[in-house]
C-alpha cells in the first residue's frame, strides 16, 4: 500500500517542506494544492517544489484549486477569473448571478483547459486530481441557468431548463460537471498521454445538491473522464466508527471503480492526536485491500508541532503496511 500527503496552503507550504524527508517517512505520493490566484505568478516555485518531489521518489498529483470556483468552491478560495469574467458565471433558479464560473460556459471551458495545459506542462507529475466539482447550490436555489445551460439542456430535452431540481436536472447537473472533467483530462493528456484524470466526488453534500457527489459513485465511476476514483472518509466529522466507515467507503467506491478497471485512492484525515487513529487507519486501510491511502493533509500532520515526536511511529507503521 502506497501512502501519500495532501499539501495544502500553496506555495508557502511548498517552501517549507523538504521532499527528501517526506521520501525517509515511508511517504509515496504527494497531492499539491496549486490555487489559481498563486498559479499566475509563483507557477516556477510550484514547478520546482514539484521536480524536487520527483527528484526525491516521490510521486506528484497536482490539485487545480479556484480556477473559476468549480473545483473545491471553499467560499475563502480567490479567483481573478471569477472577479474579472461576471458575465461568465453560474446564474441560480432565483436569476442571480453567484460567484462561481459555469462549466458549460464555452469562453470558460477554453480559458480553464488552456490552465490547464499549462499546469501539466509546468509540473511534472504523474496526474491530476479534480478536487469536488460541483455545481452551486444553496438554500434550495441552484445553478446553472445561464443561456449556455439553457440551451444545452433544451437540445437534449426538447424542453425548457425547469425551475425545480428534477431528476432530469439533477441528471443534466451530473452530466455537465462530467462534460466539464472529460474536456479538463483531455487538456492534460493532450500534454502528456500518461497523465492520470482523478476524481474526488464531494463527500459532505449528496449528489443532488453538489452536481456529483459520494453517494452516486457508480456513474463517476463509468465516465470516460476518469481514471481513478479519489474517495475522502470523513468518519471523525461525521461520528462514525472508523473501522466501519473506511472499509464500507472503500468497497462502494471499489464496486464502483473496479467495474471498469479503475483504481481507488483513499483518503483520511490524519493528525498525530490520538483521537485520529492514524496508525490504526492505516492498518485497516492495508487489511481491507486499499492500494493508495492519502493521508490530509500536511498542516494537521507533518506540519504539527507534536509530528516530531509521533513521526518514528508513523515511519515504521508506513514501512509495515508498505
Ligand atoms: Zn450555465
Amino acid at each position: 500500500m502506497r501512502i501519500g500527503l495532501s499539501i495544502g496552503g500553496g506555495v508557502s507550504a511548498m517552501e517549507q517542506i523538504e521532499p527528501r524527508d517526506l521520501a525517509a517517512d515511508g511517504f509515496g505520493s504527494v497531492f499539491l494544492a496549486c490555487y489559481e490566484d498563486e498559479m499566475r505568478w509563483h507557477a516556477q516555485t510550484a514547478a520546482d517544489f514539484s521536480r524536487a518531489c520527483q527528484a526525491a521518489g516521490l510521486e506528484v498529483y497536482v490539485v487545480p484549486l479556484g480556477y473559476g470556483k468549480v473545483m473545491d468552491p471553499d467560499p475563502s478560495t480567490e479567483s481573478l477569473y471569477v472577479r474579472e469574467h461576471r458575465q461568465n458565471c453560474q446564474i441560480d433558479s432565483r436569476g442571480r448571478r453567484v460567484h462561481r464560473a459555469c462549466p458549460n460556459n464555452p469562453a470558460f471551458l477554453e480559458w480553464f483547459s488552456s490552465n490547464m495545459r499549462t499546469l501539466a506542462w509546468l509540473l511534472e507529475c504523474t496526474g491530476f486530481l479534480w478536487d469536488e466539482p460541483s455545481l452551486y447550490f444553496a438554500r434550495g436555489a441552484w445553478a446553472c441557468r445561464c443561456r449556455w445551460c439553457q440551451r444545452l439542456y433544451f437540445a437534449e430535452h426538447q424542453e425548457q431548463l425547469p425551475l425545480e431540481l428534477t431528476a432530469e436536472v439533477a441528471d443534466f447537473r451530473r452530466n455537465s460537471l462530467l462534460m466539464f472533467l472529460l474536456a479538463a483530462a483531455a487538456a492534460i493528456q493532450a500534454v502528456d498521454r500518461r497523465l492520470v484524470s482523478c476524481l474526488m466526488p464531494a463527500s459532505s453534500a449528496s449528489s443532488r445538491e453538489a452536481g456529483i457527489a459520494a453517494d452516486a459513485l457508480r456513474p463517476l465511476g463509468e465516465s470516460s473522464s476518469v481514471d481513478v476514483l479519489s474517495v475522502y472518509v470523513p468518519w471523525q466529522s461525521e461520528n462514525r466508527d472508523m473501522e466501519t466507515a473506511l472499509r464500507a467507503t472503500y468497497q462502494e467506491a471499489s464496486a464502483a471503480a473496479g467495474h471498469h478497471h479503475k483504481d481507488v485512492i483513499v483518503w483520511i484525515g490524519g493528525s498525530p492526536h490520538p483521537r485520529d487513529r492514524l496508525l490504526e487507519a492505516l492498518q485497516v486501510s492495508r487489511d481491507a485491500g486499499v492500494g493508495h491511502l492519502v493521508i490530509a493533509g500536511h498542516q494537521t500532520l507533518t506540519a504539527s508541532v507534536a509530528y516530531d515526536r509521533f513521526r518514528p511511529s508513523l515511519s515504521r507503521m508506513i514501512e509495515d503496511v508498505g
